[in-house]
């Protein structure tokens, strides 16, 4: 990935400002600039200053933010503005004679960093514990409502979660109990987090899988070692084990390990292989339908199902979430996809139970098979997950093989809503710069919550990835959330909250209203690239 080029962003903030302050500079003397006015500009530079890593001019608009009162109805002449933001014109002028002071780095986000995962109804809590554990270079995500949370928690699966006890519609032990059965299977560390710290409390936690209890007030150094030391624990263990706790197959480790076997097999043999992507269909649906546990039975019993009717020399493994791969030795093409129709076949005709209702699930599958030494495993993989994603697109419930990549990729709407250009640019040039194998993304930006609300693709019933600015003139972003979470495609929308304050009351109301996640201003572009792209994987 390119990374972007800050210094034209740089100059084309300080143009903004200069601009915006040789207006007001030349206001004549009857004319008046509303404190409002005057806030929400420093509040906007202050973001995007931040973002560009101008650590001089955040110090300045901070200050002039401590001294103003956005809710004022005071107004400004130009002699008392021109006072007032004397450090700002200042500054402005000796930018363009002197090179910008750096902010000093945040550790940059890593894809591949460990994910955590905060649930806690006290926002100002979550805001602390989210900034501490980040400035460690790990990813957080945070809830405030519990059943949003447990969605989340099987979507995202974290490698870490922490958890309060006191907790609206359902506390920490009901959150516990829910994920259960997926507790016992996994490693995954569980912090419980409360006020209510009796031994009683404590021993109910533990004894309903928790592994760990830390009282509040946090010791926030204390806190940070033992997360850490439950990281490290669970990397160890991830490294260690080879079968898949919940379904008894192999893990994805194992078949890293397994793969040049057969690549080798072939080149020794001349017989070619073929190796299957297979996803249940509608998974979501199960889950949504019947709960999480129910969902972990379906996965348990499709993975026996596979592992009882292919040879013993085919072998199966968990590949992540409700994907897994066969690898079918000495097989061909057609052989391959024969032997996974009629699997499909098979395993749609199962009746699953719960309570008292009925259903049926079936899978999808994508075939390629390794016929030429030049391919690597890489393109073999590839080969097969554009073909299961052939096979979804063509109706579920069936194999497809495509053994030349020719695919065409599917569009996800990606739109950004903020009244700041600085931020607008630099946002679509970082999503433009952004690839993913099956999706191509459809960016619009919009500068007002109300254009972006009339536009067509708002009203579409696909996919959609919306990046909205918490504070913005005329339509705020909170008054957009509630519009789109209220819309009949409610549920297309996954929305990434920019909030311009570190203010709970904000960041309470978005997760509230269903923001997915939140990133306060200033951000760092590397982080957020990081956060987009998980939030983004998740969506596909
Ligand atoms: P599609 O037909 O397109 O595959 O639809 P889908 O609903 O299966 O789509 P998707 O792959 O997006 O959803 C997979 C879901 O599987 C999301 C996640 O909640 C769930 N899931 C992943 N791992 C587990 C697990 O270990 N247990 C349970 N219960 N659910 C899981
Ligand atoms: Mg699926
Ligand atoms: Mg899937």
């Amino acid at each position: 990935m390119q990374l972007v080029n800050m210094e034209k962003y740089k100059n084309t903030l300080y143009g903004n400002i200069k601009k915006q302050l040789s207006g007001w500079l030349e206001l004549d003397e009857t004319k008046t600039v509303t404190t409002k006015e005057v806030y929400r500009f420093l509040h906007s530079i202050k973001g995007t200053g931040g973002t560009l890593q101008l650590c001089g001019l955040m110090l300045i608009t901070e200050n002039l933010l401590d001294k103003l009162d956005e809710d004022s109805e005071e107004v400004w002449q130009q002699e008392e503005l021109k006072n007032l933001l004397f450090d700002l014109i200042e500054h402005t002028y000796e930018y363009e004679h002197f090179a910008e002071m750096e902010m000093k780095e945040k550790p940059a986000g890593d894809p591949q960093a460990p994910l955590i995962q905060i649930i806690d109804d006290d926002i100002s809590m979550l805001i602390l514990l989210k900034d501490i554990l980040e400035e460690k270079g790990w990813m957080v995500i945070t809830n405030a409502d519990p059943v949003k949370a447990t969605k989340q928690y099987f979507e995202m699966q974290p490698d870490c979660l922490i958890l309060d006890i006191q907790l609206p519609t359902k506390d920490g032990y009901q959150v516990l109990q829910d994920i259960h059965l997926h507790n016992e299977k996994y490693f995954i560390p569980k912090i419980m987090i409360s006020i209510q710290n009796d031994k009683q409390s404590r021993i109910k936690a533990y004894k309903m899988g928790a592994d760990d209890f830390i009282s509040k007030p946090i010791d926030i150094e204390e806190f940070i070692v033992k997360i850490e030391r439950h990281i490290q624990r669970k990397k160890i263990f991830d490294q260690s084990v080879l079968i898949d706790e919940l379904t008894q197959v192999y893990n994805r480790r194992f078949l890293d390990d397994a793969i040049p076997r057969y690549f080798q097999d072939f080149k020794r043999s001349g017989h070619p292989f073929s190796i299957s992507i297979i996803d249940l269909d509608h998974f979501k649906k199960v889950n949504d339908s019947y709960g999480h546990a129910m969902g972990d039975v379906v996965l348990m019993e499709f993975a026996q199902f596979i592992k009882n009717n292919i040879r013993s020399s085919d072998l199966i493994c968990r590949y992540g979430g409700e994907e897994f791969v066969i690898i079918f030795p000495r097989t061909t093409n057609a052989e391959a996809k024969n032997k996974l129709a009629e699997l499909i076949k098979v395993f749609s005709a199962k009746r699953f139970a719960y309570e008292n209702q009925h259903f049926s699930v079936s899978f999808s599958a994508g075939v390629y098979t390794v016929n030429d030494g030049s391919v690597t495993p890489e393109e073999a993989f590839e080969g097969a997950d554009s073909s299961l994603y052939e096979a979804k697109r063509s109706g579920r419930g069936r194999v497809e093989s495509i053994q030349k990549t020719s695919f065409k990729k599917k569009c996800l709407n990606v739109s950004v809503i903020d009244d700041d250009i600085i931020i607008r640019t630099i946002l679509t040039k970082t999503l433009q710069s952004m690839e993913f194998p099956h999706y191509d993304l459809n960016i619009a930006v919009y500068e007002d919550g109300c254009s972006f609300l009339n536009s067509d693709r708002a009203k579409e019933n696909s996919a959609h990835f919306l990046i909205l600015d918490g504070v913005m003139p005329t339509m705020d972003g909170i008054e957009v959330l509630k519009e789109v979470k209220h819309g009949k495609n409610a549920d297309c929308f996954t929305v990434l909250m920019l909030t311009g304050r570190k203010s709970s009351e904000d960041i309470a109301i978005a997760l509230k209203m269903g923001a997915d996640d939140y990133v306060t201003k200033p951000f760092n572009i590397i982080d957020l690239q990081a956060r987009m792209e998980r939030l983004l994987k998740k969506m596909m």
